[in-house]
């Protein structure tokens, strides 16, 4: 890898990094605009938004404040007496805040249209996969910059190096210019004075005396030149052996840490929790999935969503709710057969997707929600039972993936009112 290739990469690597910087910066806005609105619209929230505020202030690469504060909005809402007016004033912030991202335009369309139909169960669930995003994106970014800035620290220093190198060759280059036009003054001085010596005798004898003093003269100077040369270049040559020995170690060290980069994206690809794939990965995948079905497969997407989650939070604590959350995503993960996946789509939400005829698909999805059905969880004395909810819908592959998960959604939504506990077909 040559200088200028190190510079490229660098440049490369600094842009993203400005990049990520800029993203967090805008997240970290968005959300102090958010509570400033929560802590001015809802008294009884004032205190906890002024304390998300701090902890975000001192510590804006703690994303555990967003999802707080994801919670603390949906809370604010729903102890509003003026919910949808709020959250068409969160919506603006949001909005005004996070213009431009169009990772989330989708997000922001169905929490706009929710807020227009004034339904506030829509309302807090599109809000809440709103910050979903946010959390992902700033795993995402918080991953790559670590890493990143580790790579660039490192490529800097080397970089130096053979700066220095560089213009070490520069100076040794400019010393032999000069010597060699020194050389040649010394050989035309020497051939203008030989010149007089010889027009100055007046016998043989003393003529080639001075003639072979005077070419002497010559040889020396010449020889003087060589010697000093040779010296430099030997030195040159040691000094660019030895770095091109670095150069081969900095190579295969930058091709680790481009692997460490490699895998601190797979870890972002993945939610903490549950270490099932996360949203942003599940996105990838349905784009795979569609060239699949180009091949006449059949399958369809499932969306989970844990029955009165919330209840279990509020009265077993926050811990109480993560084992919940664990220990259902690994028997939604059990239920997977080939290429089927699963990814948690945000808070008590999964992502399905299931190969095989629609019947078949309903039979395997009935056999996981049963499995739920009897999962129990301990938490402290308590056992706790929970059930889940689903909406399936046939992956039509000329359909957009945005639809075919609106149809499993609004399936979702039928499950929820037709009294929980079931998968409804769209
Ligand atoms: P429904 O049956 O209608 O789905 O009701 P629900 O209570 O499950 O739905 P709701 O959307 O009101 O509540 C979801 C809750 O999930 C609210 C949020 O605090 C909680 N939650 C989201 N992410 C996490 C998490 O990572 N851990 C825990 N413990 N709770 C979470
Ligand atoms: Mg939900
Ligand atoms: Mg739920």
């Amino acid at each position: 890898m040559s200088a200028s290739d190190f510079r490229r990469t660098i440049i490369d690597l600094e842009r993203r990094l400005d990049v990520e910087q800029a993203r967090q910066d805008a997240l970290r806005r968005v959300a102090l605009r958010a509570l400033s609105v929560v802590a001015a619209r809802v008294p009884a929230l004032e205190g906890a938004a002024h304390e998300l505020t701090r902890a975000i202030e001192t510590d804006p690469a703690d994303t555990a404040s967003l999802d707080r504060l994801g919670g603390q909005l949906a809370d604010a809402m729903r102890s509003s007496d003026q919910r949808a007016d709020l959250a068409d004033t969160i919506l603006n912030v949001v909005e005004r805040g996070l213009h431009g991202f169009e990772f989330l335009d989708s997000e922001m369309g169905e929490f706009a249209r929710a807020t227009d139909h004034r339904d506030t169960i829509e309302i807090e669930r599109t809000l809440a996969r709103v910050f979903s995003v946010l959390r992902d994106k700033c795993q995402t970014a918080l991953h790559e910059r670590e890493e990143l800035t580790e790579v660039v620290g490192e490529i800097w220093s080397r970089l130096e190096e053979v700066d220095q190198a560089l213009s070490e060759d520069e100076a040794r280059g400019q010393r032999a210019r000069t010597s060699l036009s020194a050389l040649h003054e010394g050989i035309s001085g020497d051939v203008q004075a030989l010149k007089g010596d010889l027009n100055a005798s007046d016998d043989l004898q003393s003529l080639r005396a001075r003639a072979i003093a005077g070419l002497d003269r010559v040889v020396v100077r010449v020889t003087e030149f060589r010697e000093q040369q040779e010296g430099e270049l030997r030195s040159a040559l040691e000094r660019n052996r030895h770095l091109r020995g670095k150069g081969r170690a900095l190579e295969s060290q930058i091709q680790v840490l481009h692997k460490r980069l490699e895998q601190a994206r797979a870890e972002a690809a993945r939610d903490s929790l549950t270490g099932l794939p996360n949203r942003t990965t599940f996105e990838r995948m349905l784009e795979d999935l569609r060239a699949a079905l180009a091949d006449g497969m059949q399958a369809s997407l499932v969306v989970w969503d844990i029955d009165r989650f919330k209840a279990i939070n509020d009265e077993y604590g926050h811990n109480a709710g993560d084992k919940v959350l664990k220990a259902v995503a690994e028997i939604l993960a059990e239920g997977l057969h080939g290429s089927d996946f699963v990814a948690r789509y945000g808070g008590e939400e999964f992502v399905m997707v299931l190969y095989g005829s629609p019947d078949d698909v309903r039979e395997r999805a009935e056999t996981i929600r049963q499995a739920v059905d009897r999962l129990i969880v301990r938490a402290g004395h308590t056992r706790l039972k929970v059930t889940i909810s689903a909406g399936m819908a046939s992956i039509d592959p000329g359909l957009p993936a945005e639809t075919i998960f609106d149809l499993a959604d609004q399936a979702l939504l039928k499950a929820k009112k037709n009294g929980r506990d079931r998968i409804e077909h769209a």
